[in-house]
Order: C-alpha cells, then sequence, then structure tokens
C-alpha cells in the first residue's frame, strides 16, 4: 500500500523523496503521539509538521514567534495549494473574524498563532469548538532561559498539553544544545515524547574563517569576489556598525539594508520584507535579525564581528543556503573581538554560574577560529557528533594552516607583558618589542626594560598576532575593566620556563593565489556559460509572477528547481512534475507557460 505521507510529498510538495528523519517524525504525529525534533536550520522541519496536518483530520496550530513572517510562510503553503492561514494581533477584526469563521467550517489545513495568542480564553474556546488536528510549536528554543531568543509567553504553552490531552504536539528547533533540550522537554510537558535529532552536518556550506586587518574592505573583496550578485547576511556586534556597513556598502554599489532592535519597528519590518522578497539583497544586521527567516538563495553569510558562541554562529551561518545549494560561511576576527567579548561578559550582571557557561562557550568558539585542523570536525565534534575524517570542504582542509614554533616569540611577549607591569594593551608591548621610541614608551622608561627592541623578527602584524593566539589559549588575560591591559596566568609559567613549546599558526588574511581557483569554485552556484541566458529568462520569468502575485520570487520556484529545470529541460507535464519543487500545483498553475519558456513545447506538440 502506498504512504499517504510520501504521496504528499511527492504531489503536493514535488519532492521525490524525505530527508533525514521526516518521515519517522511523520509517522509518530500521524499517530497521535509527541514529538521533539531537533534539526538545524535548513534541515526540514516545517514538513515533519505540514504533512501530519494534511493527513490528520481538522486543523494544525502552529505556534510561531514571529508575526512578521507568517504571511511568508502561509504565502508559501498557498502557492502548494494548501490552506493556510494567521491570527495575530496586527489583523482587522473583520480579517480575524473570517479567519475564525474559517476554522469552525473546518476550512483550514493549517493555523498560524503567536504564543500569546494562542492562550487567550477567546482562542482557547474557538479550539474548544474546532477539531485540532496537532499542535506544532515552532523554534522551541524560546522556552529557554538562558538562550537569547527567550520569549516568556512560551512558558505557558505547558497548558496545550493539560487543556488538550488527546492532541499530539511537536516540537522543533535548530538549537543543538544539550542544556536546552532538557529544558524544551522539562517546560513543555515534553517528557514522555521521541525525541528525533538529526544531523547537524550542513555539507553544501564552506566554512572559512580569516585574520581582521581591515574587516570592511576584506569583506567587499570578498563579495565581490565570489558573490558578486548574491542575496547574503552580514552580522555585526553593534548598531552603529551595522548602520555604517550597510551605508559604506550601498556607496559600494551593493544594495544593503540595516536590520537591529534599535530602528522603529515599521522599518525593521519593511527590511525584513525586503530582504524576504528581493534578489541580490544584502541585510546587515545585529542577532537580533534572522530567527524563523526561511528566505533559501541566502548564498552567503558574513560575521565581520565573532559571535559569542558556537551555537550562535551555527545558527547564524546555518541561514545560508537552505535550498542546499552552495552557501559560504565567512567570518574575519582579531584580538579585539576578544578584548570585546570578554569585557562584555565582565560587565554582564549574570550569576556566577551563567557566566562560567558564558566563558566556555567563548573559549569554545576561540578554539574554532584558531584550530589548524578542519573547522567541521570542530563544529560537529561541539554537538557530539564527531566527523571520523577531515570534511575537505572548508578553508583549512583546502589550504591547511601554516604552523610555525612560537616558543621563543611567546617567551618574548611574556616577559614584555611582566616586565612592563601587566598593565598595558597589545598595541603598547608590541611598540616596546619593537624597540619604538615614542612618547609613551618614554614616558614609562619603557625604552629601557630588557625586553626593549628585541622583537625585530617580527613585523607589528605578527605581534598582534603572538599575543592574540596566547589570549586566545588562555595563556594571557585580558583585563576587562580598563583598557585591555594583558596579564600573565598560572598557566603561561611552563613556556617561559623553557619547559613547554608552543606552536603557533600563521594568519592568513585571504586565500594564497595557489588556492584562488578552488576557493572560486567552491561556496557559489555557477551556471555554466551556455545556460547564462536560460537561467536569467528563468529568473524573469519567476520574477514576473512573483510581482503579479506580490509574493518573493523564491515562493514561485526556488533556485534549485529552476537549476533542475535547466538541467533536465523537461519536455511535458509528467516530465516537469518529476522535477524537485513542483507539486501537482504548481503544475497545473505554471506547467504550459514554463514549457514554453524552456523552448521545449514544440518537442511536446509533435
Ligand atoms: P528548517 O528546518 O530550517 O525549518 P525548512 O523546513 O524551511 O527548514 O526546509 C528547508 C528547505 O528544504 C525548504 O525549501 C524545504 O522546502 C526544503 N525541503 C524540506 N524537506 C525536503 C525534502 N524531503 N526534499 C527536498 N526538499 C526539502
Ligand atoms: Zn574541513
Amino acid at each position: 500500500m502506498s504512504d499517504p505521507a510520501l504521496n504528499i510529498l511527492n504531489d503536493t510538495f514535488g519532492y521525490p523523496s524525505f530527508r533525514g528523519f521526516q518521515q519517522d517524525v511523520i509517522a509518530e504525529v500521524v499517530a497521535g503521539r509527541d514529538a521533539l525534533v531537533l534539526m538545524p536550520t535548513g534541515g526540514g522541519k516545517s514538513l515533519c509538521y505540514q504533512i501530519p496536518a494534511l493527513i490528520r483530520g481538522g486543523t494544525a496550530v502552529v505556534v510561531s514567534p514571529l508575526i512578521a513572517l507568517m504571511e511568508d510562510q502561509i504565502n508559501s503553503l498557498r502557492e502548494l495549494g494548501i490552506r493556510a492561514d494567521c491570527l495575530h494581533s496586527g489583523m482587522s477584526p473583520e480579517d480575524r473574524q473570517q479567519v475564525e469563521r474559517e476554522l469552525l467550517m473546518g476550512d483550514l489545513d493549517l493555523l498560524y498563532v503567536a504564543p500569546e495568542r494562542l492562550l487567550t480564553e477567546s482562542m482557547l474556546r474557538l479550539l474548544d469548538q474546532m477539531q485540532v488536528a496537532l499542535f506544532a510549536i515552532d523554534e522551541a528554543h524560546c522556552v529557554s532561559q538562558w538562550g537569547h531568543d527567550f520569549r516568556p509567553e512560551y512558558l505557558q504553552l505547558h497548558h496545550l498539553q493539560e487543556r488538550f490531552p488527546a492532541v499530539p504536539r511537536i516540537a522543533l528547533t535548530a538549537t543543538a544544545d544539550k542544556r536546552t533540550r532538557q529544558e524544551i522537554r522539562a517546560r513543555l510537558g515534553l517528557q514522555s515524547a521521541r525525541v528525533f535529532i538529526d544531523s547537524f552536518n550542513r555539507p553544501n556550506i564552506f566554512y572559512r574563517i580569516s585574520q581582521k586587518k581591515q574587516g570592511k574592505q576584506q569583506l567587499l573583496k570578498f563579495l565581490e569576489k565570489e558573490h558578486p550578485e548574491d542575496s547574503g547576511i552580514v552580522y555585526c556586534l553593534s548598531r552603529k556598525k551595522v548602520e555604517q556597513t550597510a551605508e559604506w556598502l550601498s556607496q559600494a554599489g551593493r544594495k544593503a539594508i540595516p536590520y537591529h532592535a534599535g530602528l522603529p519597528p515599521e522599518q525593521r519590518k519593511a527590511n525584513q520584507h525586503r530582504f524576504i522578497a528581493e534578489e541580490g539583497i544584502i541585510v546587515v544586521a545585529t542577532i537580533a535579525f534572522g530567527m524563523g527567516i526561511d528566505k533559501p538563495d541566502v548564498r552567503f553569510v558574513a560575521h565581520l564581528d565573532l559571535p559569542k558562541s558556537i551555537e550562535a554562529y551555527y545558527q547564524e551561518t546555518g541561514r545560508g543556503g537552505r535550498d542546499g545549494l552552495p552557501a559560504t560561511a565567512w567570518m574575519v576576527y582579531g584580538l579585539q573581538d576578544v578584548v570585546l567579548l570578554r569585557q562584555m561578559q565582565a560587565r554582564s550582571i549574570a550569576s556566577q554560574q551563567v557566566q562560567q557557561v558564558e566563558r566556555q562557550k567563548l573559549e569554545a568558539m576561540l578554539s574554532l577560529c584558531e584550530v589548524t585542523g578542519c573547522r567541521r570536525q570542530v563544529l560537529l565534534n561541539y554537538f557530539d557528533e564527531p566527523l571520523d575524517k577531515p570534511c575537505g570542504y572548508c578553508d583549512l582542509c583546502l589550504e591547511p594552516a601554516e604552523v610555525w614554533d612560537g616558543t621563543e616569540a611567546a617567551q618574548k611577549a611574556l616577559s614584555c607583558i611582566y616586565r612592563s607591569g601587566q598593565s598595558f594593551g597589545v598595541a603598547h608591548l608590541v611598540d616596546v618589542l619593537q624597540g619604538k621610541q615614542n612618547d609613551k614608551v618614554r614616558r614609562f622608561g619603557h625604552d629601557r626594560l630588557s625586553t626593549f627592541g628585541i622583537g625585530n623578527e617580527l613585523d607589528q602584524n605578527g605581534w598582534r598576532s603572538v599575543f592574540r593566539q596566547l589570549v586566545a589559549r588562555g595563556y594571557v588575560n585580558v583585563d576587562v575593566d580598563g583598557h585591555g591591559a594583558l596579564k600573565l596566568n598560572d598557566s603561561c609559567r611552563s613556556i617561559l620556563k623553557g619547559n613547554e613549546r608552543i606552536e603557533l599558526r600563521r594568519d592568513r588574511y585571504e586565500p594564497s593565489t595557489k588556492y584562488q581557483k578552488e576557493y572560486k569554485e567552491v561556496g557559489r552556484v555557477v551556471v555554466e556559460e551556455h545556460d547564462q541566458q536560460l537561467w536569467e529568462t528563468l529568473r524573469q520569468w519567476r520574477r514576473s509572477h512573483a510581482e503579479e502575485q506580490s509574493v518573493p520570487a523564491y515562493v514561485i520556484m526556488n533556485d534549485k528547481t529552476l537549476m533542475e529545470l535547466i538541467k533536465h529541460r523537461p519536455t511535458t507535464h509528467l516530465e516537469l512534475s518529476r522535477i524537485s519543487g513542483i507539486g501537482q500545483h504548481k503544475l497545473e498553475k505554471y506547467g504550459d507557460d514554463l514549457l514554453a519558456v524552456l523552448g521545449t513545447v514544440d518537442v511536446e506538440i509533435n
């Protein structure tokens, strides 16, 4: 007997086969049992509740924290012929009543609601009167008080279990952390739910981290060389830097818009919409941006500042390449980032215990930056998913890090910190090592130190690199109250005494020319020369339909589907239906049109 879930996947969504655990999760929920689903961003969580919603009787209620994104989710579903709607505070009373009527008539497959609305008395009464197929709790990590996405309203969601014991609940998140996982189970009353943990590997994302020299310039170079026309996200730490960078990119001729929590709500909403709807657009943002954004064609995620943890880095970079096509995760970082984050932590008013956890998370992030082996191995290891071989698809796999015996340099650097009294920052320490006769050096009499001028073997950047690595590896502390003075700690003693040797990596600001060619070919979607014209025609076709219906282009068809059309050049409706992403509804709606655009229509007539 054929599997109804598979039929829906093929016919409605137009996909040939399930990914990872999707089929098992769907079976669990269809059978009326609870589930907790952990999958990386872009892994395909939505299908895990959308397909059961279509199989089980009644309407599935989806709790989603982001009202601004509900419309987009609904548009995508409607384009597949699925009956979906939403209820939120931004709607007019008439629109709300209309949706309520549809619900009572059983005319909706899915209903999206914000958590605060779901638990209002009127909503609960409505739910009592209708048939609820299931509850899906999206972005379930919002229930975690430790995370930066905490939403107090999520804490109320455990009431669902008491009030609707017979309705299955499925919670979904891309946050893998064990602590968060336990919190979700406890707070949502999902102790007996089956837990599905998918692989966190995102094989189509190319990871790349370089040292920061002039961050913005490096970014621009990267964009010009590798993503001249693509959409992407640039993350910065501060609002000011977000605005400056967006402005700067615009002046450099890119379509770039800012996003941070300090912008007026209307502008935030408008910019979010532009990012979702337009092609070739860059959003420069703080971490406030990104949750729930499912734009599939984000081709790069760039970090101009260091994220606070691997979780944050992974979630942010995971927003690239949701369509499965190549995407680049690019980052530059330097000592200044480390100092800044340590200072922020020191100013934190959180409990000792939380600070301790935050420190450990930052250490893990730093070791990802300073590693000499495969980045993906470090990342997946962090999520308890060891990868036994180097991935072959990250910067260090392509171009191994060069290491050198830095013992002597480290000794010089450490003793310079010690002799100058452990109250100076890197810039001054480097001046002393290099024997610079400037005011500050003379004022403190540092030209008389035994470490004055002993460091001519390295240039300024070379010394900065030594200090950074000593800090990143925890041999040296940064004084977080003052101006980033470096201080020794116990662990550096063995180096100073010559009992321990230390290997340092040579910094890299850009890929070497030797590897330029290979770099060029990774993390990029490449359309062959002879297909360029058809690619443009298809995009133009997609754009005109998108504009006509006021939906983002990818809602009509995503890049991956267009690429498949180019590759297979279908000539009949049957062949079209085999293209990934073309289901029944799209086939009926666009089939003839597409065959004409592809210029293959004649073949069919013959
Ligand atoms: P997330 O886990 O981040 O919520 P989505 O549910 O948005 O991920 O899925 C990411 C993309 O992958 C979407 O474009 C979705 O349509 C697509 N997708 C999901 N499952 C499959 C599948 N089995 N085959 C092909 N594409 C899929
Ligand atoms: Zn690798």
